[in-house]
């Protein structure tokens, strides 16, 4: 589904993503990680067309992405979430997800408020586990609660590929709990990129496991076989 080849962003002549090649399958539940200042974040921002590369096509569907403005990727099927929160505290959680499904297609979405709830903001409330908090204003929820609801939002759009910024970052034991088992039901509906850095996390839930370091894929592999890696110990673990 996804294909990176050869590619490099070089900011100010310093090369922080360096001849990336990477391939994520249809349905893949993959997980990137490496050091603060691996690229990943800048990795993440080229495919979803915040960063022009310096060299390099990102495929998706055979198509490349580079060029295309970031409104357009979305359209073609690309949702991210940001570490910083999209979600309007005022609003209920029913209506934030309702103005996110109206993202994708404003004119249908105006329609269907009408009718009532529409199918996708049902199946994002059902996925979410957030039914019993539909009407309450997204303001009061926990920490956990609203990370649930951003991935909710982008599903709402029903895009194919889903690339998530730490979202087990700052949650509790039972709440890394649930957004496992919502990052691993979103994945059979979806292809699910995840930055993240507990290992903990990704010992339970990861299967297909990337290590960016200095802007360079230095192994790729089942969490076991990265985490007995001496390289990844020596520049992610610091042993
Ligand atoms: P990670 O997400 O793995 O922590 P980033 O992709 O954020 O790493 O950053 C990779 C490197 O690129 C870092 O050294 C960072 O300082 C640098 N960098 C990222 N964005 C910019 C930018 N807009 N201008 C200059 N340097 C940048």
């Amino acid at each position: 589904m996804l294909q990176v080849r050869g590619l490099s962003v070089v900011f100010d002549g310093f090369r922080a993503i360096d001849g990336i090649d990477l391939s994520v399958e249809q349905g893949e539940l993959r997980f990137l990680i490496g050091p603060n200042g691996a690229g990943k974040t800048t990795l993440v921002d080229v495919i979803t067309g915040l960063t022009r590369p310096t060299t390099g096509e990102v495929l998706f569907d055979g198509r490349d992405l580079v060029g295309l403005r970031e409104h357009r990727i979305v359209r073609l099927g690309v949702g991210r979430t940001f570490q910083t929160s999209v979600v309007f505290e005022e609003l209920t959680v029913l209506e934030n997800l309702d103005l996110a499904a109206s993202f994708r297609s404003p004119l249908r979405s105006l329609v269907r408020r009408r009718r009532g709830i529409s199918a996708a903001v049902a199946e994002a409330l059902e996925t979410t586990g957030l039914q019993s908090l539909a009407d309450r204003p997204a303001g009061v929820l926990s920490h956990g609660q609203r990370q649930w609801l951003e991935i909710g939002m982008l599903i709402t759009q029903n895009p194919r590929l889903l690339l998530l910024d730490e979202p087990v970052a700052g949650m509790s034991k039972d709440e890394r709990e649930r957004t496992g088992e919502l990052l691993t039901s979103v994945a059979r509906d979806h292809t699910v990129i995840v930055i993240e850095h507990d290992m903990e996390f990704l010992r339970r839930y990861a299967s297909q496991v990337t290590v960016l370091h200095e802007g360079k894929v230095l192994i790729e592999g089942s969490v076991d076989q990265v985490r007995a890696d001496p390289r990844v110990q020596e520049v992610y673990l610091g042993r």
